[in-house]
C-alpha cells in the first residue's frame, strides 16, 4: 500500500479523498492555489504545497507544478478527484513517466472514452445499446441532413470532446439544423479546441441512468447498481438518487451483466461510470466517465462500499477480493448538490460565509469543505456542499432529506437549499415521476 498520496484537487472532493487516506493510514499532500491558502483541505492535510495563482489553468491544471509537488514531498501516487485533470490522458501519462501512480484508469482508456465517438463505437462493438445517431463524426452539414432524415427530427448535435453539457445543440426541424450545426461546432471549438461533432436522436422523455463500476488490475469487474440523475438544469445534475425509482431488479442485473462483460473485454480498471438514457424500457449508452463522480456517495450508501478506498486499493495493485454476488445493495440514498448560487436566478454568489451549521442525525451525510469565516472564492465551481440522506426505503430517505434541509444553515452567501426544499415537496418528485426535462420546467414555472 502507498505511504503518501498527493490530492490534485480542492473543495469537498479533496477532503473526501483526504479522509479515505487517513482511514487507510496513508499520509496526504494537499495542493492549492494562492486563493485557497486557508481552505479546509489544506488545513487538514498532512502537508501542503502552493502550486500557483487563483486561475485554475495556472494552479489546479498546472501539470508540471503538481508533478513537482509530488516529487518534492515524496508522494507515490496522485488522486485527481473529479473535474480538473481527472480525465486528462496527457496528465496520466506524465504521472506514470515520473514513476508515480495515477489513481484511475490507464491513459489509453481515458483517451478512448474521452472521445465520445470512439467511446460509442467501442461500446457498440461490445454489444452495449446506443442512442440512434450518426455512425461517427459528421463530415459536413450535408451528412448531418442525411442522418437527421434517417433518424427523424428532433436531433441533437454533440461535441466529440464534450463535457459539462457544452457543445450540445438541438434541431427540432430541418430549418434549425444549420444553426445547430454551426453553434455546436463553434462552442466545441472554443471550449475543447476540437470542433468535431456527431448526431443523436433527441429523446423527448428519457431518464438519465448511470451505472457505477469498479474494476481491479486482475480482471474482476463489479457494478454497484444505478444512479438516477435525471434532475438536471442545463444538462447539469442537481439531485441524484440510488437506486432509480423506475428500474427493476431484473433490469439492473441485465444491464450490469452487459456492462461488466464489456469492460472485462477492454481490460478497464479502477472506478468508472457508464451513462445511459432510458426511455420506453430501453437503455441507450451516451458516454463513459473514467473517474470518480460527484454523485458517488449515493452508491456508497446503498452498497456499503467506500469507492475512494477501493480506488486507492486497486491502484496499489490489490485485488477487489469480492465478486458481483458479494455486492449487496439495500435501501435508498439521495444527494442534493448545494451550490453558492441564487436559488431562483442561479447567479453565482461567492463571498464570506457567516454561519455554517450542518445537519446530522441518523441517515445523514454532509460532504463539504465549508466553515464559518471561510470566503467562497469566485474562481471555481459553485458546488459548496453535498447533502446525502439514506433510508431503508425511498420514503424514509425523502423524509430525512427534508428534515436535514430544514436544519442546514449557511448565511452570508446565497445557496440552492431553498430550491432543493421545493423539489423535495413536489408531487412529481415524490412519485418518482420525472424525466431529464422536468427540472427545467419546474424552475421556469
Ligand atoms: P456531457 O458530457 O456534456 O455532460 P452527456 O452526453 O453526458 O454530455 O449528456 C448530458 C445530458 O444531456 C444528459 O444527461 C441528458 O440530460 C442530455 N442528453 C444527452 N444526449 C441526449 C439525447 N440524445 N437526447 C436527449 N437528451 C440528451
Amino acid at each position: 500500500m502507498f505511504k503518501k498520496i498527493l490530492i490534485a484537487n480542492r473543495g469537498e472532493i479533496a477532503l473526501r479523498i483526504l479522509r479515505a487516506c487517513r482511514e487507510l493510514d496513508i499520509a496526504s499532500v494537499a495542493v492549492h492555489s494562492t486563493a485557497d491558502a486557508d481552505a479546509m483541505h489544506v488545513r487538514l492535510a498532512d502537508e501542503s504545497v502552493c502550486i500557483g495563482p487563483p486561475l485554475a489553468r495556472d494552479s489546479y491544471l498546472n501539470m508540471p507544478a503538481i508533478i513537482s509537488a509530488a516529487l518534492i514531498t515524496g508522494a507515490e501516487a496522485i488522486h485527481p478527484g473529479y473535474g480538473f485533470l481527472s480525465e486528462n490522458a496527457t496528465f496520466a501519462d506524465m504521472v506514470e513517466a515520473h514513476n508515480l501512480v495515477f489513481i484511475g484508469p490507464t491513459a489509453n482508456h481515458i483517451r478512448m472514452m474521452g472521445d465520445k465517438i470512439t467511446a460509442k463505437t467501442t461500446m457498440d462493438e461490445l454489444g452495449v445499446p446506443l442512442v440512434p445517431g450518426s455512425p461517427g463524426e459528421l463530415a459536413s452539414l450535408e451528412e448531418a441532413r442525411q442522418v437527421a432524415e434517417r433518424i427523424l427530427y428532433p436531433v441533437l448535435i454533440k461535441a466529440a470532446a464534450g463535457g459539462g453539457g457544452r457543445g450540445m445543440k438541438v434541431a427540432r426541424s430541418a430549418d434549425e439544423l444549420e444553426a445547430a450545426w454551426r453553434e455546436a461546432r463553434a462552442e466545441a471549438g472554443a471550449a475543447f479546441g476540437n470542433n468535431a461533432v456527431y448526431m443523436e436522436k433527441y429523446l423527448d422523455k428519457p431518464r438519465h441512468i448511470e451505472l457505477q463500476i469498479l474494476a481491479d488490475n486482475h480482471g474482476e469487474v463489479v457494478h454497484l447498481g444505478e444512479r438516477d440523475c435525471s434532475l438536471q438544469r442545463r444538462h447539469q445534475k442537481v439531485l441524484e438518487e440510488a437506486g432509480s425509482p423506475v428500474i427493476s431488479h431484473e433490469q439492473r442485473a441485465a444491464l450490469g451483466a452487459t456492462v461488466t462483460q464489456a469492460l472485462k473485454k477492454i481490460g478497464y480498471r479502477n472506478a468508472g461510470t457508464l451513462e445511459f438514457l432510458y426511455q420506453d424500457g430501453q437503455f441507450a449508452f451516451i458516454e463513459m466517465n473514467t473517474r470518480l463522480q460527484v454523485e458517488h456517495p449515493v452508491s456508497e450508501m446503498i452498497s456499503g462500499i467506500d469507492l475512494v478506498h477501493e480506488q486507492i486499493r486497486i491502484a496499489a495493485g490489490q485485488p477487489l477480493g469480492y465478486t458481483q454476488d458479494d455486492v449487496k445493495l439495500s435501501g435508498h440514498a439521495i444527494e442534493c448538490r448545494i451550490t453558492a448560487e441564487d436559488p431562483e436566478t442561479f447567479a453565482p454568489s461567492p463571498g464570506l460565509v457567516d454561519v455554517f451549521h450542518q445537519p446530522g442525525g441518523f441517515g445523514i451525510r454532509v460532504d463539504s469543505a465549508l466553515y464559518a469565516g471561510y470566503r467562497v472564492p469566485p474562481h471555481y465551481d459553485s458546488l459548496i456542499a453535498k447533502l446525502i440522506s439514506y433510508g431503508n426505503t425511498r420514503e424514509e430517505a425523502i423524509a430525512r432529506m427534508r428534515r436535514a434541509l430544514r436544519e442546514f444553515v449557511i448565511t452570508g452567501i446565497k445557496t440552492t437549499i431553498p430550491l432543493h426544499q421545493r423539489i423535495l415537496e413536489a408531487p412529481d418528485f415524490i412519485d418518482g415521476d420525472y424525466t431529464i426535462h422536468w427540472l427545467e420546467r419546474f424552475v421556469a414555472g
